[in-house]
């Protein structure tokens, strides 16, 4: 008797695990199937490095890669080719496609309850938030030089250009490893999402969001500045000899001695604070994307470096992605959409994927942005010139950023347009491209041109 029912309690735990497990494989099942099936490298839907099934087009429905077959067939246009490349991924694994990744089960058209076969696997198509149209236009905008054009919705999320250069024809690759001029440095990077950048002066617009919310008086005072401002032994040059100016004319005129002492007031606290509260060293996740992030590091820092830091430079750096969220933060009222990248996944009569609206957390009053609004228009009407922008209502600020020594400067620019109907933030970084003002404002003028046009097109 007694041997029995040993036997039953041990065949009742036996069983009870065999339950336990298949219980935990079915749930393991129903949530990782899908990347399962389309794991890097699964022999049923990659072919070598690539995804070997599903179509991607832009908005307006422009096919950019088509994985169906044995091969990949990029665009029809080289230029949209070479425009759109680091967001579609090489032939060789060179430069990857994490949103391709992301979205592999959809793409391919894999559902748990009818596998991978069930739907019909050459139907789905990925449509991406870009415009081709706007890419080439911002590809061939920056005109050779290296950098990253970014431009985005800030009500609805949706990126209309990502562009990173250099960048080449996928079909008709060049010899990088054996080029020896430089024209394909950092080349496999997507410099939008990837990489970070000194801001140089479009900086002094989170100094002066810090201080407009923690230093009360400060749009009633009136700053001096003499062209060079004395630190402890060490002296800060200004770009000019600005007089008696208020902070408007100070960001107008990107006042170092301004924004060094104002920088040196708030004290190290305040603004690796208001760095972290805006993003600043954040990264982003979106699509299967992570943006990298920016740094802003005063440790140990003495004032002189806190001064440089407040204008910019120092060791401050943005990632670019991040940096257009911040111009649709300041847009939009103290916070912003999310950009995303995927639009829809659709197959046949389903829609396998449809983005959804995230939003930032609120990172500033109102009362801030609009200030800081005003001021980054009173930019484009009173320095940058309202006439690089017919039409539109830029608010704006350009930056020249030093980087290393003797080297030309990196020309950064960024902002939003004031309007309900073309919501648009947008960034600019030309590497070794000079002065931010007449180097990366007129590549804005030309994207955001691009941008309204497609946009217009699309509301007839
Ligand atoms: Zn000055």
């Amino acid at each position: 008797m007694r041997r029995i029912s040993n036997r039953t309690i041990f065949l009742l735990i036996l069983m009870g695990v065999l339950v336990l497990g298949v219980v935990f494989f079915t749930v393991r099942f129903f949530l990782h199937a899908g990347e399962w099936v389309t794991f890097p490298g699964s022999p049923h839907v990659y072919s070598g490095s690539n995804l070997s099934s599903g179509k991607v087009t832009d908005r307006s429905g422009v096919l950019l890669l088509d994985s169906t077959g044995d091969s990949r067939v990029y665009a029809e246009d080289e230029a949209v080719r070479r425009a759109t490349l680091h967001l579609l991924g090489d032939r060789y694994g060179y430069i990857s496609a994490p949103i391709l990744e992301e979205y592999a089960d959809a793409l391919v058209g894999y559902s748990v309850v009818n596998g991978l076969y069930g739907a019909d696997r050459t139907a789905n198509t990925a449509v991406l938030s870009i415009s081709a149209q706007v890419q080439k236009t911002a590809l061939e905008a920056l005109s050779g030089y290296h950098g990253t054009v970014g431009v985005y919705n800030y009500k609805t999320g949706e990126i209309l250009c990502a562009v990173t250069s250099p960048s080449y024809d996928p079909d008709n690759m060049p010899d990088i490893e054996g080029d020896q001029t430089g024209a394909y440095d950092g080349v496999y990077l997507n410099r939008f999402f990837q990489t970070t950048t000194v801001p140089g002066s479009i900086f002094k617009l989170v100094t002066a969001a810090a201080a407009l919310e923690t230093l009360p008086d400060i749009t009633s005072r009136t700053f001096t500045c003499n062209g060079t401002l004395d630190v402890e032994g060490d002296t800060l040059v200004c770009n000019g000899t600005h007089g008696a100016i208020n902070l408007t004319q100070a960001l107008a005129n990107s006042c170092n001695v301004v924004f060094g002492q104002l920088a040196m007031e708030l004290g190290p606290e305040v603004l690796e604070e208001y760095a972290q509260k805006l993003g600043i060293t954040q990264s982003l996740s979106f699509d299967g994307l992570t943006t990298a992030a920016g740094s802003f590091d005063l440790t140990d820092a003495e004032n002189f470096e806190i001064a440089w830091a407040g204008c910019g430079q120092y060791n401050d750096l943005i990632n670019p992605c991040q940096y257009m969220t911040l111009m649709g933060v300041i847009a939009n009222g103290g916070q912003a959409a999310l950009p995303y990248l995927m639009d829809r996944v659709e197959g046949g009569l389903l829609t396998s994927y449809e983005h959804g609206k995230t939003t930032t957390k609120r990172v500033l009053e109102r009362s801030t942005t609009d200030t800081i609004a005003q001021m980054m228009r009173n930019n484009v009407v009173n320095v940058y010139g309202a006439w690089q922008f017919p039409d539109l209502e830029v608010c704006a600020k350009s930056g020249t950023a030093e980087v290393g020594e003797g080297g030309t400067s990196n020309a950064t620019f960024a902002g939003f347009i004031r309007d309900e109907a073309y919501p648009l933030a947008f960034i600019v970084i030309v590497e070794h491209g000079g002065a931010g003002s007449s180097a990366a404002a007129p590549i804005a003028g030309k994207v955001l041109n691009a941008c309204v046009e497609v946009l217009s097109q699309e509301k007839n």
